[in-house]
């Protein structure tokens, strides 16, 4: 307990407390250096499909930092967007992506793969965006129609008209949405009317429960309806066991990502995984 009395009354910071200050700013300095000189890069995990294997990847952002080592985002990544910079971050993500879907282009096995990068609605926001992601994909030369964007309903919703016109004009270029998390948000459905989606992604939260938990089950079976009536792809995250995966097929979900068939990994080892799919060649769509 801090006793503020006599010369010590304006000292109503607690060392501590400007001890986390001081880290917070230090965080945000090295993400801000860690931007410039490239530390930041993707691992890539397998998304797959029931009967047609793996169909492609996410994207999900690590730190090389030069001091901690390998960083996953759960250690900057709200840090990254108090102070204004996960935009930068979800640029370099995207170009990053990009890049490789140019690069896979035209290679069998690996043509129709799809790349899925998380946004932040901050950057969906961002006045420039849709120039942006245009010149990315065009610099690049990937195709547009093999890049998803995942987003989160929570900050989407802030402003839903500027939401929907972004979304549809990066859809006439080909582009897909994909709702992240979903069913952890507190937003009412009557969004899912307007955005141009297509696909919900239901959220591991959801799985962890299966294959005992009723609840968790109805939930599954409750948004593979929904999504099958709205015309949505839908996929599980979170996958990590054989018993999981059955019963979000028999609850309707045919495309899985989670630790059962892979986990995020550096882009060589999932280009590897790729080559050793038995049916790779036949894929398509
Ligand atoms: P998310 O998009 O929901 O990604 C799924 C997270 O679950 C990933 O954590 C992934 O490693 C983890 N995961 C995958 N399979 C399993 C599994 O079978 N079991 C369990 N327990 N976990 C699994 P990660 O890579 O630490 O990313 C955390 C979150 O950070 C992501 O959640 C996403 O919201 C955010 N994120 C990642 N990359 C970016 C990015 O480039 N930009 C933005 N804005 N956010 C990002
Ligand atoms: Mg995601
Ligand atoms: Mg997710
Ligand atoms: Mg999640």
């Amino acid at each position: 307990e801090a006793k503020l009395s006599g010369k010590n009354a304006l000292r109503f910071f607690d060392p501590r407390m400007q001890q986390a200050v001081q880290e917070r700013l230090r965080l945000e300095e090295e993400i801000r250096r860690g931007v410039l000189t490239g530390e930041f890069f993707l691992y890539l995990q397998a998304q797959v499909e029931q009967t047609r294997g793996l169909t492609g990847a996410e994207a999900l952002v690590r730190w090389r930092h030069p001091q901690r080592g390998l960083l996953s985002p759960a250690e900057f990544i709200v840090q990254a967007e108090r102070a204004g910079l996960v935009q930068e971050l979800d640029v370099l993500m995207l170009r990053q992506a990009c890049l490789q879907l140019a690069q896979w282009s035209g290679r069998v096995g690996f043509d129709e793969l799809t790349l899925a990068v998380n946004i932040s609605a901050h950057l969906v926001y961002q006045d420039d965006f849709i120039s942006l992601l245009l010149q990315l994909l065009q610099a690049s030369g990937a195709n547009p129609q093999r890049l998803k964007l995942e987003l989160t309903e929570t900050l989407l919703l802030d402003n839903m008209p500027e939401a929907i016109a972004r979304m549809n004009q990066l859809k006439a270029h080909g582009i897909r949405f994909s709702i992240d998390d979903f069913g952890t948000g507190y937003s009412s459905m009557s969004y899912l009317q307007q955005l141009p989606l297509d696909q919900l992604k239901i959220d591991q939260a959801f799985v962890r429960g299966l294959p005992d938990d009723a609840s968790s089950q109805t939930i599954v079976r409750a948004t593979c309806a929904l999504a099958a009536g709205l015309g949505l792809e839908v996929i599980a995250e979170g996958v990590e066991s054989e018993e999981q995966r059955t019963a979000l097929l028999a609850n309707g979900c045919h495309r899985y990502q989670g630790y059962l068939f892979g986990k995020p990994m550096p882009v060589e080892e999932f280009e590897r995984l790729v080559v050793a799919q038995p049916q790779r060649a036949s894929a398509s769509g």
